[in-house]
């Protein structure tokens, strides 16, 4: 095969060459002649996902599945029985009894579908304990890699594979790009530095962040979501395309980007499948993959920077592939802009962090993501999948979303007024509570006075019932002074990392009108200096800067002010409109 200029430009495959293991024309109906006559070799998911990587070239410099003398160097030195590095071993299970060396098997999927054929050069035993010490580091069948060990056969074939033209229905067939496609789309592009993303997971802001960085100082960008088998709980690959499929088509630029599926299933080797996941990007013309804390970690198997670190210990002419080390990077409220421990002098309190079971946990209740956090149209996405799989209907899960209603303003301002006709007219559908800041001061944090750390401390109780509230389903509405921005802030974070939406509004009044209509005097007698610590006189009042609604309730009248908070519930999703007709 001849290769283009741009092409030849491209980084080496690893080992040398690209392998094609892939028979066409003829050959391809000679081979499924002899297949008929052959053995059969049922594969399990991980053989399947390994037999395609191995007969597109992805896994070059692989021919087929590992003998003993390879199999045993991987496992003891992280190479192939030649010297060439390789981490993970890629092995064939049978139960087939009778193959020897010599023989020919056919390769059916589960559904007994024909793939190809291998000729048998070994066949040998494995030890599954071992495998799960050396590869995964522990023998805990609690580590989804070691249960799959225990799970199969150790009986394992090892030989080359030769493999019938890739069926068309496989899932995102489109975006299915073998190497050699993707090399091909990479040399049109004219790119020499490519830098690769892949994560079994789905793409939050932090993710989109450090693709972005990567994208900043390379010239193309190719997303590369693995699409083979992961454990149960981790988010399908349909979702998960669907997310960036969304994502690239809104927020990164066409001709710097290409988005292709990898096929590979996960192992859960931490580490060496780290390494793994650098070296096979070579094959598909990729020179830089982001590798992440704990990349294909799971559970606590592994210290967070191995998969970082196991790039250390090969020499840069081997590897051939660099890998982008980051740090977790997240939202901090208080540079404003996503950041890292690297680049953001705050700590954690200012962090947005979420873990994936707390997100997993979040949209399960039908809750919401931060935006911050997770673009609205990927939260979007994610939420159908969850509730994709619940029995109750959709309808009946939002009405029982709690969220949080935050009314802040000055005393006087119509904070409990609203907080009362907001509860009136949620009260027949929804269970509400109000938590008062007389109410509170009475019960919850008697003793308190007013210097600012009291008064911080009684916003901060507030918010904590608030979110034990709506966590269960209520509507919180919390109706207190509030003053400070800082523990406004605080009370809306903690929320939200709750996945329990904060809805601020600000009642906002003049000191003016707020002193005429002033019944008890009070605002007279805190401006003549009767009354010390009287918020908006003599102490400080920050009003919002980002509050959802902003009532002016000096000027217009309660309907209207409930009004515009009822739509902006709406909008949130957090009620359901009111419907045109009455149904009857
Ligand atoms: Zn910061």
């Amino acid at each position: 095969m001849s290769l283009s200029l741009a092409e030849t430009a491209l980084v080496r495959p690893h080992g040398g060459a690209l392998v094609n293991r892939i028979v066409g024309g003829a050959d391809a109906d000679a081979l499924r002649a002899r297949a008929a006559s052959l053995p059969r070799i049922t594969l399990d998911a991980r053989e399947q996902a390994d037999l395609e990587l191995i007969a597109t070239g992805a896994a070059s410099p692989l021919e087929g599945f590992l003998g003993p003398a390879d199999y045993a160097s991987v496992l003891d030195t992280l190479r192939l029985a030649d010297g060439t590095v390789w981490p993970l071993p890629f092995t064939l299970a049978t139960d087939e009894q009778g193959l020897a060396a010599g023989s020919s098997a056919a390769l059916h999927d589960a559904s007994g579908r024909l793939w190809g054929v291998i000729e048998v050069e070994n066949v040998f035993t494995r030890d599954p304990l071992e495998e799960s010490r050396k590869v995964y580091g522990t023998e805990d069948a609690a580590h989804p890699g070691v249960a799959y060990l225990l799970g199969r056969p150790r009986t394992l074939v090892g030989g080359r594979v030769s493999v019938l033209p890739l069926p068309e229905d496989l899932p995102f067939a489109k975006f299915r790009l073998t190497p050699r496609e993707l090399r091909a789309a990479i040399a049109e592009r004219g790119w020499r530095k490519v830098a690769g993303f892949q994560t079994r997971n789905p793409i939050h802001r932090a993710h989109e962040h450090l693709t972005k960085l990567a994208l900043e100082q390379s010239d193309g960008l190719v997303l590369h979501p693995l699409v083979g088998e992961t454990k149960g709980d981790d988010v399908p690959a349909s979702v998960r395309f669907a997310a960036y499929e969304e994502l690239v088509s809104r927020y990164y630029p066409r001709e710097r980007t290409l988005l292709a599926a990898f096929p590979a299933a996960m192992r859960y080797a931490g580490p060496r499948e780290a390494l793994f996941h650098a070296l096979v990007r070579k094959n598909y013309g990729i020179n830089q993959l982001i590798v992440g804390r704990d990349h294909a970690g799971v559970g606590k198997y592994y210290g967070p920077y191995d998969a970082q670190r196991i790039f250390e210990s090969f020499s840069v002419e081997e590897l051939g592939v660099q890998p982008l080390k980051f740090e977790p990077t997240f939202y901090c409220s208080a540079c404003d802009a996503l950041a890292s421990p690297r680049t953001c002098p705050h700590g954690p309190a200012t962090r947005l962090e979420l873990s994936g079971t707390k997100v997993r946990e979040i949209l399960r209740q039908g809750g919401n993501l931060p935006r911050k956090f997770t673009r609205p149209e990927i939260a979007e996405i994610l939420r159908e999948h969850y509730s994709a799989g619940e029995a109750r209907p959709k309808a009946e899960r939002r009405a029982a979303t709690g969220f949080i209603v935050w009314f802040t303003g000055l005393s006087g301002a119509g904070k409990s007024t609203l907080a009362q006709a907001l509860s009136r007219e949620l009260g027949d559908e929804r269970n509400v509570e109000i938590l008062d800041g007389d109410e509170v001061r009475t019960y919850l944090s008697k003793g308190l006075g007013f210097s600012k750390e009291d008064r911080d401390t009684n916003i901060r109780r507030i918010g904590y019932v608030a979110r034990l509230l709506a966590r269960n389903g209520t509507v919180a509405i919390g109706a207190a002074i509030s003053p400070y921005a800082e523990i406004r802030d605080e009370v809306r974070k903690l929320a939200e990392q709750d996945g329990v939406p904060f809805v601020e509004v600000y009642a906002e009044a003049s000191i003016e009108s707020l002193t005429a209509r002033d019944v008890k005097g009070l605002y007279k007698k805190a401006i003549a200096g009767e009354i010390a610590h009287f918020t908006g006189v003599s102490d400080p009042y920050e009003p919002p800067t980002a509050a959802e609604v902003v009532v002016k309730t000096d000027k217009e009248p309660v309907a209207e002010s409930l009004g515009r908070i009822l739509t902006a519930l709406e909008e949130r999703g957090l009620l359901e409109p009111e419907p045109l007709e009455a149904a009857s």
